[in-house]
C-alpha cells in the first residue's frame, strides 16, 4: 500500500468504512402525530419532509440510514399511519407490531404534552411481548417547562422517559446516545442467529402475485386463511419449512397469511410488511405475476431487497396463465424494466400447479451462495492487474486513473473498496463490476464497490 501512495491506517479506515455488514436497526414508533416523522427527520439529519402534507398520501420508504457518534444503523419509520384504514388502535398496533418484529431496539415516541392515552398503553404491551430494547422520549418538550410532562412518562414502566423536542432539536443528543447503548452492532435479526440454524427467506411482491399461495404450495398443505385484523391476534410469525431435505425460515409468514384487505393506505402497510421481512431475512424471494406487465410497484419491491443488500430471486408466478403472446411481451418487459437485476437467478412457476416448484430452492442456493462469496484477496488482485492492462480507464485531461489494488472488505453482500491513482468515472466502474461478475459469478446478490483515490 506504502509504495503506491496510501497510508496503511488510510487503507484499513476505508476497509473497516466498507466492511461493515448489515446495520443493525431501530423502530420508531408512537401515536400518530406524536412526532414520529419530525424525530425520524432529526435522526436522519434531513431537514426535507419525510412528513407528508397531505393525509393518505402513499409512502414506500419506510427505512432510512443513519450514523450517530461514528456509529450507522437502519432507522425504520412508522409515521405513514391511516387513521381511516383500521381504527386508531389497530393501525397504531399493526404498524408497531411489524416495526418491533425486524428491529433490534426501539424508540417509543410519547406526547409529553397529552400524557399517556390509552393507545400508548396498547404499544406498551406490544413492547413487552416482543422483549426489544426500548427508549421512551418524551417528544413535544420544547423548553424547560415541559420537563415536569415528561416525568409523568415514568407511570408507563418502560424506564427512564427522556424528554425531547424533535423539532427544535432539544434533547435528542441524550436520546440517540441512549439509543446507541441499547443498539447490538450488528443486526441480532439476521447475524446473531444461531449458526448453522435454518437459511431465512422473504417473500415479498405486491398484493395478489400469489405470495399465500405459493408458500402453502411449497409447505405442501392447504392452510386455514386468518382473517382477523393484523396486530389483534399474535399468529407465529416465521415458518419453518422443510425443502428438499432441508429446513428453511420463512420470515413473516403471518404477514401473508393475514390477508387484511384495506382499502386506503394498503400501500403504506404493504411497504412497512416488506421492508420488515427484507430485515430479518437473509434471502428475498420477489415474486412477480408474469400475467400483467411489471410495474412501478413491483420495481419498488426489488429495490427494497437490492438497497437492503439481501441475496435475491425472482420468481415469475401464475406461469399457467400465459399464451405465447404475453410471454413474448414479458421477456421484453423484462430486458427494458428489470435490466438492472439480471445478475438475480429467475424461476417460472406457478403456484396453482406446482410448475418448477422444485427449482425455487435451487435458485435460493445459487443466490445465498453469491451473497456469502469471498474472494481471496491475492485473486482478487490478479484479476485487477490483467483487467486494468487489458481495459485501461480512458485518459482524462492527460491523466490516465488507475485501479492500483483492492480488497473485498466485506460479504453478505460482498463489498469491495479499489483504490486508484484517480477519480474513475461511472461508466468504468459500471465496467469493473460487470467483469468483477464475469469473473466471481455473485449471481443474486448486490455488490457494493466503493472506490478511494489517492490524494
Ligand atoms: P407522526 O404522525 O407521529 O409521524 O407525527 P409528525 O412527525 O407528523 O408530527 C405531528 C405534528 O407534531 C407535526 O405538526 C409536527 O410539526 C409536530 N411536532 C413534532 N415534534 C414536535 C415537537 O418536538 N414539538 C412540537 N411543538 N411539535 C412537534
Ligand atoms: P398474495 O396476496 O400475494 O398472497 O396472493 P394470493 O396467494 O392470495 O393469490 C392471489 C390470487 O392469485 C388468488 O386468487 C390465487 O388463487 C391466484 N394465484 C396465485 N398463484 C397463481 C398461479 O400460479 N396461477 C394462477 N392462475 N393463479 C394464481
Amino acid at each position: 500500500a506504502a509504495e503506491e501512495g496510501f497510508d496503511l491506517e488510510e487503507v484499513e479506515g476505508a476497509i473497516e468504512a466498507a466492511g461493515h455488514g448489515p446495520l443493525p436497526v431501530l423502530a420508531v414508533v408512537g401515536r400518530p402525530n406524536v412526532g414520529k416523522s419530525t424525530l425520524v427527520n432529526r435522526i436522519i439529519g434531513r431537514r426535507e419532509a419525510v412528513v407528508e402534507d397531505k393525509p393518505g398520501v402513499t409512502r414506500d420508504r419506510v427505512t432510512y440510514e443513519a450514523e450517530w457518534s461514528g456509529r450507522r444503523f437502519k432507522v425504520v419509520d412508522t409515521g405513514g399511519w391511516e387513521q381511516d384504514v383500521l381504527g386508531i388502535d389497530a393501525s397504531v398496533a399493526a404498524q408497531a407490531e411489524y416495526a418491533i418484529e425486524a428491529a433490534d431496539a426501539v424508540v417509543f415516541v410519547v406526547d409529553a404534552t397529552v400524557g399517556a392515552t390509552d393507545t400508548d398503553e396498547a404499544v406498551v404491551k406490544l413492547l413487552r411481548r416482543a422483549g426489544k430494547p426500548v427508549v421512551l422520549a418524551a417528544n413535544k418538550v420544547d423548553g424547560p417547562s415541559g420537563e415536569a410532562d415528561a416525568a409523568t412518562l415514568w407511570s408507563l414502566g418502560l424506564g427512564e422517559p427522556f424528554p425531547v423536542s424533535a423539532l427544535h432539536g432539544r434533547g435528542t443528543g441524550d436520546l440517540l446516545d441512549e439509543v446507541l447503548k441499547a443498539l447490538p452492532d450488528a443486526p441480532a435479526q439476521t447475524f446473531g442467529a444461531a449458526p448453522g440454524g435454518p437459511r431465512r427467506i422473504a417473500l415479498i411482491g405486491r398484493p395478489n402475485v400469489g405470495k399465500s399461495s405459493l408458500l402453502n404450495k411449497v409447505a405442501g398443505e392447504e392452510r386455514v386463511v386468518v382473517n382477523e385484523l393484523a396486530g389483534t391476534t399474535r399468529d407465529p410469525v416465521d415458518e419453518l419449512v422443510e425443502l428438499g431435505g432441508v429446513s428453511w425460515k420463512f420470515v413473516d409468514t403471518a404477514g401473508i397469511r393475514r390477508r387484511v384487505h384495506l382499502q386506503e393506505g394498503a400501500d403504506y402497510y404493504a411497504s412497512l410488511r416488506t421492508a420488515a421481512a427484507v430485515e430479518k431475512a437473509e434471502v428475498a424471494v420477489v415474486l412477480i405475476d408474469a400475467s400483467e406487465s411489471i410495474s412501478v410497484q413491483d420495481q419498488r419491491i426489488i429495490t427494497m431487497a437490492v438497497e437492503a443488500g439481501r441475496a435475491m430471486v425472482i420468481a415469475y408466478n401464475k406461469w399457467d396463465t400465459l399464451d405465447e403472446e404475453r410471454r413474448y411481451y414479458l421477456e421484453r418487459e423484462i430486458e427494458t424494466e428489470l435490466g438492472q437485476i439480471s445478475w438475480a437467478p429467475r424461476v417460472n412457476v406457478s403456484a396453482r400447479t406446482g410448475r418448477h416448484m422444485e427449482k425455487l430452492v435451487p435458485a435460493v442456493e445459487t443466490a445465498l451462495a453469491g451473497w456469502e462469496t469471498r474472494v481471496p484477496t491475492g485473486r482478487l488482485n490478479a484479476f485487477l492487474g490483467e483487467l486494468v492492462s487489458a481495459h485501461p480507464h480512458p485518459i482524462r485531461g492527460g491523466k490516465q486513473p488507475r485501479i492500483l489494488f483492492g480488497t473485498q472488505a466485506g460479504s453478505k453482500p460482498p463489498r469491495f473498496v479499489l483504490f486508484a491513482s484517480g477519480f474513475l468515472e461511472h461508466g468504468y466502474r459500471r465496467f469493473v463490476e460487470r467483469r468483477l461478475r464475469e469473473e466471481f459469478g455473485f449471481e443474486g446478490t448486490p455488490i457494493h464497490i466503493s472506490v478511494r483515490v489517492r490524494e
